[in-house]
């Protein structure tokens, strides 16, 4: 029997609670589908960091690397600084690993009021592919007479024609499985004149192999208004580190709860392992209360089978989620109602074993 290794780093506040629901979930789905998941459990985070010093072990990236993929619950704590715990944990194994796409799916499930007035699930559907390795966030730069009024600092963005070209490629090729298959690239060619135009020129080059897709450009500020005013005329968006960071959060306001949307790191050439997770992050304040939405992590669970190749497990775990939020009955108070991160997780198993 085929068996998926599985490195768990459940991490900060209710990744605690959400991570243990995505892994019963996945191991029913496994069973149903014939494969098995084996989970090895990594302490990692910032309670680890406050008794070692460390976000990580010196060799993480080694230990990391015998695994088929992570899965990775929220890293935040009000006693660490988020410099420490995002640039000492997230970033690095995003970059060590070589995890160069950000895939954000930002659907609005039945069953869930969208902010947007007279929107429904139909109109919600879409996907972010964020260049997730270089761009705006590649951590280049300085800052000059600290302290003084003189100051300056400078934060530099690196794109790379091999950056572009691949975040371009996946994007396309992703758009191929889409039944609209669309694409809209976002740019800024009129206000950055270096990266944004590259990034257009290559984006184009990339577009002549994928004639079947119906390929679009718009300015990164229109593209934001876009999903507000027309979301249902976008499906796959491909975007920079920063404008997808941006459009990827208007994405997940206008679907409803943070406790909904996960997230891939993906790294397309599968020579490291990708990393699976929530969107959210570890909630402090409604942490070690039971009541967090696991759903968001039950979600990128699926993705991470259907990176596996395990497409039915993925599907048949999605067609859960849709049942149990689309009919109301168990929701976690993110969602209005008063059940348990326990209920709701209850609730999506037996819907599984039900099919
Ligand atoms: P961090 O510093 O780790 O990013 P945060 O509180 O700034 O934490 P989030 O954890 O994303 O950011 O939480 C933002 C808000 O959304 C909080 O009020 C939180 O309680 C709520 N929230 C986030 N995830 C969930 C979830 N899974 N279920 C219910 N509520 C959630």
């Amino acid at each position: 029997m085929k068996t998926y290794r599985i490195a768990v780093i459940a991490g900060d506040g209710i990744g605690q609670e959400v991570i243990p629901a995505g892994i019963d979930v996945m191991k029913i789905a496994a069973s149903q589908a014939g494969f098995t998941c084996d989970f090895t459990q990594f302490p990692w985070g910032s309670e680890f960091y406050l008794k070692n010093g460390r976000m990580l072990d010196a060799d993480a990236v080694d230990q990391l690397m015998k695994f088929d993929a992570i899965y990775l619950g929220a890293i935040g704590d009000p006693r660490v600084a988020d410099h420490i715990s995002a640039r000492e944990l997230i970033l690095p194994l995003r970059q060590r690993l070589r995890q160069y796409v950000n895939l954000r799916p930002m659907r609005l499930l039945p069953g869930i009021t969208s902010p947007l007035a007279g929107r429904a699930a139909a109109d919600i559907d879409m996907v972010c592919v964020r260049e997730n390795s270089e761009g705006e966030y590649c951590g280049i730069g300085g800052r000059l007479h600290a302290g003084t009024p003189d100051e300056l600092a400078e934060q530099t963005g690196i794109f790379t024609r091999r950056g572009i070209e691949r975040i371009a490629r996946y994007a396309f090729t992703f758009a191929r499985t889409r039944p609209r298959k669309m694409l809209a690239s976002a740019t800024k060619s009129n206000a950055l004149q270096h990266a944004m135009v590259m990034w257009d020129e290559v984006v184009g080059e990339v577009a002549k192999d994928f004639p079947d897709i119906e390929y679009r450009k718009y300015h990164v500020d229109a593209l934001a208004a876009r999903m507000i005013t027309a979301p249902q005329t976008l499906d796959v968006i491909v975007a920079s580190n920063l404008f997808g960071d941006i459009l990827t959060d208007v994405g997940s306001a206008i679907s409803g709860s943070l406790g909904v949307g996960p997230s891939g790191n993906i790294n397309p050439d599968r020579t490291t392992p990708s990393m699976f997770e929530p969107i959210h992050g570890s909630a402090p304040d409604i942490a070690g209360k039971g009541i967090a939405n696991p759903i968001a992590a039950i979600w990128a669970g699926a993705m991470m089978l259907d990176h596996f190749g395990e497409r039915a497990a993925h599907d048949g775990i999605l067609k859960a989620i849709e049942g149990v939020i689309g009919n109301a009955k168990v929701r976690t108070p993110d969602l209005g109602g008063t059940a348990k991160t326990a209920d709701m997780t209850k609730a999506v198993t037996a819907a599984m074993v039900a099919r």
